[in-house]
């Protein structure tokens, strides 16, 4: 856990966030700057800066991360009609947070590629 990060602090339930699950290793609650109707982010409740600390001994991390994106796709209702998954590394990809973090987009029909 980081003080100045402000994932951990969601993580923590330090600030007030729309929580639509949660286990013993993730947290997922409605993004404050929704870029779809559905927007939802995913975390691990463990700091980790970027995808690129992670080696291959988290493959069942990623794994997890990327069921529970699914899962709570599936629970907005966005499985038959589709929906993105986005993970961002680094600035130039556009990662503002450096706490990982997968987006949960749908509800709107998407362009690609992205900008
Ligand atoms: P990224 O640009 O991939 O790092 O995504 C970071 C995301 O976190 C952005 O979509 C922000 O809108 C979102 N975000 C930042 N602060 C908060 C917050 N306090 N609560 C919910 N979402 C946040």
């Amino acid at each position: 856990m980081s003080d100045d990060c402000i994932f951990c602090r969601i993580a923590r339930k330090k600030m007030k966030n729309e929580v639509v699950s949660e286990d013993e290793e993730t947290l997922a609650f409605r993004d404050v700057n929704p870029q779809a109707p559905t927007h939802v982010l995913v975390i691990p409740k463990e700091h980790i800066e970027r995808l690129t600390d992670l080696g291959p001994e988290r493959a069942g991390f990623i794994g997890r991360l990327v069921l529970k994106g699914v899962e709570v796709a599936r629970a907005e209702g966005l499985s038959e009609r589709g929906f993105r998954l986005v993970l961002n590394c680094g600035a130039e990809a556009g990662q503002s947070v450096f706490h990982v973090h997968l987006h949960v987009l749908g509800g709107r029909k998407m362009g690609w590629p992205p900008g």
